[in-house]
């Protein structure tokens, strides 16, 4: 795949979610408001910021359990809200989050 000049990527600048395009050169890539990375950085700005959003998701779920287990142990909740289960992907995120890879 030749990159072509000034071409526009499916990937979202970090900074400023505008569109991203690759250089001429093919070594960095820009967005309209000026950001520029290169690849390695790139690479490790989207990886922050993966880990940011993981880690509020993670915390904000954990809250929500603490505040449904209150609220249903006061008797709180509604009768058809009182056994509402969490969605199946939050438990699968949080086991990734608390335990690591065997291969890491
Ligand atoms: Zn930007």
């Amino acid at each position: 795949m030749h990159p072509e000049k000034s071409s526009t990527l499916t990937l979202i600048c970090p900074t400023c979610e505008n569109p991203l395009q690759l250089s001429s050169s093919g070594l960095r890539y820009g967005c309209r408001q000026g950001h520029q990375y290169s690849s390695r950085e790139l690479d490790q700005a989207l990886r922050e910021q993966v880990y940011r959003t993981l880690s509020t998701t993670m915390r904000q779920v954990q809250e929500q359990e603490r505040l449904l287990r209150l609220l249903t142990k006061h008797g709180l909740l509604p009768q058809s809200e009182e056994q509402l289960p969490l969605p199946p992907f939050i438990h699968r995120v949080l086991a990734l989050l608390t335990n690591p890879r065997p291969n890491d």
